[in-house]
C-alpha cells in the first residue's frame, strides 16, 4: 500500500490463552489457514484473553488494526439464552520490553468493543457457511517503543481469521522543486505534521518550502519552494542543464563518424507515460553502439500525430507525442541509427516498440463562433464542433458578460446544440462570449473571447444586408464582430413592448434549453466504448477497499476510499464483477455504469468511475451510509415524522422527474433500489433492469419482472413508460409510509395480478395522511393517461411540505381532502431559518448576496434550485454547486421537522 506501512505481525505470533484454540482450517479457496477460535457460550462470566507478541511501532504514532473474523449469531445456537454474547473486546498495552512473559490483564487499555457488522461476506469455512466480518480500529501509540494487542472474549463464538496492523505515511514527494521525505502521519486523527522540504539538486530556496502531512497520509497545503540555479531549467520536478552553444557545436563535431563501423543494436527499456492524449516515450541507449558515437533515434507511429522536438534525428532518448486520439490504441517504435545504418528506416533488430491506449480527454476548445440576428437585446450564436471532440459532445456551455464588467459578473447558458439564442442583453453594449464543450470526460477549455456589440435595433436586420454587414476581425487573439449598419428594416415596434412575463418565460426557456436525452448503451456495438463515453476510467491503485457491505447481482459490493489526483479522498461504494464472468455478464454489469454516468442530479446515485482495464472490473459510486431504503426504514420502524417521510418521497420523485425528463424509464423503481445517505437524502439507484428484455423468453420475462411494483400494462404487454414508473412510485410511497412493509404482504404474484385487475388497491398504511394515500391511488389509475406525471407529483408534495398543517394532519378515518391539485391554503408557520446562517454553516457565505438577490431567501424557494439556476446567477464552481445542492435537501428536512414540532406544540390536549 502506498502511504500505508504494515507492521510486523503474523497470526502465528498470537499466543493462545486458556480457552482460545489454534485451529487450522481450509478457507473458501481450499487454502489452509490458521485461526484462533473460542466458543464458550454455555457458561456465564467468560473472560478469555489472547494476546500478540510485541510489535515495534517503527516511529508510528497512530496504528490501525484490521481484524477479519466470523461470529456465530446467538440465535443460531440452541439453548444458550442469557450466556451467549456477540461481541469481543480489543485492547493494547504500550511497552519497551519486547519479551514480556506475563502482562496483567488490568494493564491493557481498551481500544473498543467489536461487534459483527450487519454487512458481511458469506464464506464457506469447512462445511459451514460463515459471515466474514472486517473491522478496523485505530489507536494512538506514542509512549513506548512498541506495544502488544489483546483480544478478550466475553462468551461469544468467534473465529479470528486474520489481524493486520499498519500505520499511515505521506509518501516521499517533490513539490515546487523541494523534496519531502516519507513522513509518518500524526498521533491524532486531526493532526497535521509540518514538514520542511529540501531543495532538489541545482536549485536554491525561493521561500522556505513546507507542507503538512495529513492524518490520512496525504500531503496538504504546499507553501514556498525552490528555483533552479542559473543555467538550469525545471523539467519534471528536477533542474536540468540548459544546452549552451558550445555544447551544441561539441555535440555536432562528436557526431562526425571517425571509424566506419556497424549499425547500432536496438534501443532498450522503452517506457511510455500517457497523459490524456499525449505520450512521453523514454528509452535507454542500445547495448552496442557499433563502435561509433553518432547515434540518432527515429520514432515511428501510424496515424496523424505530432512528435516533439522532432520525429527523426533525435539525439536525446526522449520524445513527446501529442495530438493523439482519445482512448485509442497506438504502437510506437523507436529505431536507433548511426552513420553506417542502411536505408531510411531502422530494421526490426534496431528498434523497440510499445503499444498503449490513450486516456479519455476533454474536448479541444471551440474555435469558430459566428453571430447572427443581432438586435438591441438578442443575438444568435453558432459555432463548429471542436477539432478534437474526443467523444460524444453532451452539451455546450456559453459564458458571457459585459466587456467593461470583465468577469466580475457573468451568465452561463447550456445547450445541447451548436447554437444558442442569447436574450436579455443591454442595447449598444459590447459583450464577450466564450463557448466550451462537455463530453463524458468533462469540460474542454473555453474558446478564445468572442466580442460583439448589441445595437439599437429592436429587430434583426433582414435581407441580404444582414450577412453583408457582419465582419469578423481578429484582434489580439480574440475575435471582434463589428456591426456596420447600412440598411435597417424596422417592420414594427410591437417587439419593443414585450411584456415582462413573456420575456422572463423566454429567458427561462433559453436558460434550460434542449433537455438532454438518455443514450441507451446497448446501441453501442462495443460496450467498452459506451462505458468510456460516459464513465471515467479510474486507476485501481487509487481505490482502497475497506469492507464488504452487500451482495449485488454480479458480485460483492464493498465500501472504501477513492483518492484522485488533486482531490480529497472520498468514501465510495465499489461494486465488483465476480471472476469467471461471461462477455454478456460483463456487458450487462458495465451497462449500469454507462447509464448512471449520463445522470447528474442530487437524487440520482452519482457514478465516480469504472475500473475496466484490470481485474476485477469495478463500478465506483458515491457511498450511501444508510444503505437501501427498505432495510433502513424497517430498522427505524415508527421513528420518523410524517414530514420526514414526505421529505424522502420528495427526493425520490425529484430524481424520477429528472430521469423522465431525460426520457429514461427505470422499470425497477422500488424502495430496495433507493439508497439513503447520512443526511437522509434518498437517491434512485439500480439501473440494471432498464435494458430491453426483448429476446428473453416469456418465462424469463415474467420471472424477472418485479410484479408487485409493476404497472398492469407493463406486466401484460411490456408497455414500460414514465407512467408505468409512476405506478411503481405509488408502491414506493406505500413502502415508505409503512416503514418498509412488503407490498401485498405474503400474497402470491398471481393473486396480486388478479386483485389489481379486479380493482383492489393497497389500503392506507397506519398513520398515513389521507392526501398521501389519495396520491398513491392516483398513481395506480388503471388507465395510464390518468396517472399524474412526476412533475405533478413533485408539485403536490411541495405544496404539502409548505402547508403541512392543513394537508398532512388528516389520517385514516377522517374525510378525505377532495383534490390535491387545488392549491392548499392555511396558516404558515414562522420559521427561524435564515439563508445567512445556512450558508455560513456550509462555508458558502460568499454567495449570500447572490442567492438573496436572486430571491432565494426561504427554504421553500430553494426547493426549485438547480445547477443551471446557480450557474445563471454566477455560482459556477461545480464543487460549490454540489455542496449547495446537497445541503438544500438537508435544510428542507430540518425545516420540515421544525414545522412539525411547532404543529405538535400548537395542538391543544383534549
Ligand atoms: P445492488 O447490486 O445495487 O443491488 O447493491 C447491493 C447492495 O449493496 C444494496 O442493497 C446496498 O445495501 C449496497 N449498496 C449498493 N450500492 C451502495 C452505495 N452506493 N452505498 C451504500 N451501499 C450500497
Amino acid at each position: 500500500f502506498r502511504g500505508r506501512m504494515a507492521l510486523d505481525l503474523r497470526l502465528s505470533q498470537v499466543r493462545t490463552g486458556v480457552a482460545w484454540e489454534e485451529v487450522s482450517i481450509m478457507d473458501e479457496k481450499n487454502i489452509p489457514i490458521r485461526t484462533y477460535q473460542v466458543c464458550n457460550v454455555m457458561e456465564p462470566s467468560q473472560s478469555n484473553w489472547l494476546r500478540t507478541d510485541w510489535i515495534p511501532r517503527s516511529g508510528a504514532q497512530r496504528i490501525y488494526v484490521e481484524i477479519k473474523f466470523t461470529l456465530r449469531d446467538c440465535n443460531s445456537l440452541p439453548g444458550v439464552t442469557g450466556t451467549c454474547k456477540e461481541t469481543f473486546n480489543l485492547y493494547y498495552y504500550e511497552s519497551n520490553n519486547d519479551r514480556e512473559h506475563y502482562i496483567r490483564e488490568s494493564n491493557f487499555l481498551k481500544i473498543d468493543t467489536v461487534a459483527a457488522d450487519e454487512s458481511f461476506t458469506q464464506v464457506d469455512i469447512g462445511d459451514r457457511i460463515m459471515k466474514l466480518n472486517t473491522e478496523v480500529r485505530n489507536v494512538k501509540v506514542t509512549t513506548r517503543k512498541g506495544f502488544y494487542l489483546a483480544f478478550q472474549d466475553v462468551g461469544a463464538c468467534i473465529a479470528l481469521i486474520s489481524v493486520r496492523v499498519f500505520y499511515k505515511t505521506c509518501p516521499l514527494s517533490i513539490r515546487n522543486l523541494a523534496t519531502f521525505p516519507d513522513t509518518n502521519t500524526g498521533a491524532d486523527t486531526s493532526s497535521l505534521v509540518e514538514v520542511r522540504g529540501s531543495c532538489v539538486n541545482q536549485s536554491e530556496e525561493r521561500e522556505e518550502p513546507k507542507m503538512y502531512c495529513g492524518a490520512d497520509g496525504e500531503w496538504l497545503v504546499p507553501i514556498g519552494g525552490c528555483v533552479c540555479n542559473p543555467g538550469y531549467e525545471e523539467k519534471g520536478g528536477a533542474c536540468q542543464a540548459l544546452l549552451t552553444s558550445a555544447d551544441i557545436s561539441k555535440c555536432c563535431t562528436e557526431t562526425q563518424p571517425k571509424t566506419p563501423n556497424k549499425p547500432p543494436s536496438a534501443p532498450q527499456q522503452l517506457i511510455s507515460e500517457v497523459n490524456e492524449t499525449s505520450v512521453v516515450l523514454e528509452w535507454s541507449a542500445p547495448l552496442r553502439l557499433g563502435g561509433r558515437t553518432d547515434i540518432r533515434y527515429k520514432a515511428g507511429s501510424l496515424g496523424d500525430v505530432l512528435f516533439s522536438p522532432q520525429q527523426s534525428g533525435l539525439g536525446a532518448t526522449r520524445v513527446c507525442v501529442s495530438e493523439l486520439q482519445a482512448h485509442t490504441r497506438y504502437t510506437f517504435t523507436i529505431g536507433a541509427r548511426n552513420g553506417v545504418s542502411q536505408g531510411h528506416t531502422a530494421r526490426a533488430r534496431e528498434s523497440v516498440s510499445v503499444t498503449l491506449t490513450t486516456n479519455q480527454a476533454a474536448p479541444s476548445p471551440v474555435t469558430s463562433i459566428q453571430a447572427s440576428d443581432v438586435t438591441r437585446h438578442d443575438v444568435s450564436l453558432a459555432w463548429q464542433q471542436p477539432d478534437r471532440a474526443n467523444g460524444v459532445i453532451l452539451e455546450y456551455e456559453v459564458k458571457y458578460y459585459e466587456k467593461n464588467q470583465k468577469e466580475r459578473s457573468y451568465r452561463i447558458m447550456k445547450t445541447a446544440s451548436r447554437s444558442a439564442d442569447i436574450t436579455g442583453l443591454n442595447p449598444l453594449t459590447v459583450y464577450v462570449f466564450h463557448v466550451r464543450a462537455r463530453t463524458a470526460a468533462g469540460y474542454g477549455e473555453f474558446s478564445a473571447p468572442f466580442e460583439f456589440s448589441t445595437n439599437s435595433d429592436p429587430l434583426p436586420l433582414i435581407g441580404n444586408a444582414a450577412n453583408s454587414t457582419l465582419l469578423l476581425l481578429s484582434i489580439s487573439g480574440g475575435v471582434v464582430l463589428l456591426l456596420i449598419s447600412t440598411t435597417v428594416f424596422i417592420i414594427s415596434h410591437r417587439r419593443g413592448q414585450y411584456s415582462k412575463a413573456k420575456q422572463d418565460l423566454e429567458e427561462e426557456k433559453h436558460l434550460n434549453p434542449g433537455v438532454r436525452i438518455y443514450v441507451d448503451p446497448f446501441t453501442y456495438e462495443d460496450p467498452d466504448q459506451a462505458v468510456h463515453e460516459f464513465a471515467k476510467e479510474i486507476d485501481a491503485s487509487n481505490i482502497h477497499i475497506e469492507k464488504v457491505i452487500g451482495i449485488g447481482e454480479f458480485g460483492e459490493v464493498c465500501s472504501g476510499c477513492l483518492r484522485l489526483q488533486g482531490k480529497r479522498e472520498i468514501y465510495v461504494a465499489i461494486k465488483s464483477l465476480k471472476a469467471g464472468y461471461t462477455d454478456k455478464q460483463r456487458r450487462d454489469f458495465l451497462s449500469e455504469a454507462s447509464i448512471m454516468g449520463q445522470f447528474d442530479h442530487p437524487n440520482i446515485i452519482r457514478l465516480e468511475g469504472v475500473v475496466t482495464r484490470c481485474k476485477p472490473v469495478m463500478i465506483i459510486t458515491e457511498y450511501m451510509e444508510n444503505g437501501s431504503l427498505n432495510t433502513f426504514l424497517r430498522k427505524h420502524d415508527g421513528q420518523f415524522t410524517v414530514i420526514q417521510l414526505v421529505g424522502m418521497l420528495r427526493g425520490i420523485v425529484s430524481g424520477m422527474k429528472y430521469l423522465s425528463d431525460m426520457s429514461y424509464v427505470h422499470r425497477d423503481l422500488a424502495a430496495r433500489n433507493i439508497l439513503v445517505n447520512s443526511n437522509l437524502v434518498c437517491k434512485v439507484s439500480d439501473f440494471g433492469l432498464s435494458r430491453v428484455l426483448e429476446d428473453e423468453s416469456e418465462a424469463a420475462y415474467t420471472t424477472q419482472i418485479p410484479i408487485r411494483w409493476t404497472a398492469p400494462e407493463a406486466i401484460a404487454y411490456r408497455k414500460f413508460t414514465p407512467a408505468s414508473d409512476t405506478w411503481s412510485y405509488g408502491v414506493v410511497m406505500w413502502e415508505v409510509m409503512s416503514y418498509g412493509e412488503r407490498p401485498y404482504w405474503d400474497m402470491s404474484n398471481q393473486d396480486v395480478i388478479k386483485a389489481i385487475d379486479e380493482g383492489y388497491r393497497l389500503p392506507p398504511p397506519m398513520d398515513c395522511p389521507v392526501c398521501l394515500h389519495q396520491l398513491m391511488l392516483d398513481c395506480w389509475q388503471r388507465d395510464r393517461i390518468h396517472r399524474p406525471s412526476f412533475t405533478q407529483i413533485l408539485n403536490i408534495l411541495d405544496k404539502l411540505i409548505r402547508n403541512p398543517t392543513t394537508t398532512l394532519r388528516r389520517t385514516g378515518g377522517e374525510r378525505p381532502v377532495p383534490t390535491l391539485l387545488e392549491p392548499v391554503g392555511g396558516p404558515e408557520f414562522v420559521s427561524v431559518w435564515s439563508v445567512e446562517y445556512w450558508l455560513q454553516a456550509i462555508g458558502m457565505d460568499m454567495y449570500r448576496d447572490t442567492l438573496t438577490a436572486a430571491g432565494y431567501t426561504s427554504p421553500d424557494s430553494l426547493l426549485t434550485l438547480t445547477q443551471q439556476d446557480m450557474a445563471s446567477i454566477g455560482i459556477v464552481t461545480p464543487s460549490h454547486q454540489d455542496q449547495i445542492l446537497a445541503s438544500v435537501q438537508q435544510v428542507l428536512l430540518s425545516h420540515m421537522q421544525q414545522i412539525e414540532e411547532q404543529m405538535q406544540d400548537s395542538m391543544v390536549p383534549v
